[in-house]
């Protein structure tokens, strides 16, 4: 009998599907930090897709999303069951680009990669944190405008049940 595997079509060691993104694109970075300016006063907030795996490409906006002045309300149960989501995205109108506590809290629960954007969201407004909350580091690749747009809302075919939606009150003064 012969043994059939099914084809994937994953470079040969490359990153596999829920490998740690050590790359966003710059077209993903620009559309996070220009939502972010959009949305001053308040805050707003997304979720990260790695596709290809390893690599950040797209920004989530999530229905129900409600971003206020001091914190943004990510309903993480509205999530796909989807290993390319990889981490969340929101933004600090105050321009610090340290996590509070209640981002802290975020990151520990769920994802691996998360970024803050600061006001007044220029190209070098934003860190990168792992989901212990260390700072970490991720490649930009590709230059202005040369990725297709890839921003939309997504639309869930299906729900899935995740830890907790946390609301984040922002601690930074
Ligand atoms: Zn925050």
């Amino acid at each position: 009998m012969p043994f059939f595997r099914p084809h994937r079509k994953v470079a040969p060691g490359g990153p596999r599907l829920g490998a740690t993104p050590r790359t966003i694109t710059r077209h993903a970075l620009d559309s996070a930090l220009a939502c972010g300016a959009s949305a001053l006063p308040n805050e707003f907030g997304g979720v990260l897709r790695a596709d290809p795996p390893g690599v950040i490409s797209e920004l989530l906006l999530l229905p129900g999303t409600t971003a206020g002045h001091r914190h943004a309300n990510f309903r993480l149960f509205m999530l796909p069951a989807d290993l390319t989501v990889v981490g969340t995205v929101h933004s600090h109108p105050s321009g610090a680009l340290h996590p509070s506590a209640a981002d802290l809290q975020l990151f520990r629960n769920w994802g691996s990669r998360h970024l803050i954007l600061g006001a007044p969201f220029d190209p070098g407004c934003w860190r990168a944190y792992d989901g212990n909350g260390r700072e970490t580091h991720l490649d930009v690749v590709g230059a202005p405008g040369d990725v297709p747009a890839r921003l939309r809302p997504y639309r869930p075919r299906g729900r899935r049940a995740l830890p907790s939606s946390p609301r984040l009150p922002e601690d930074e003064p």
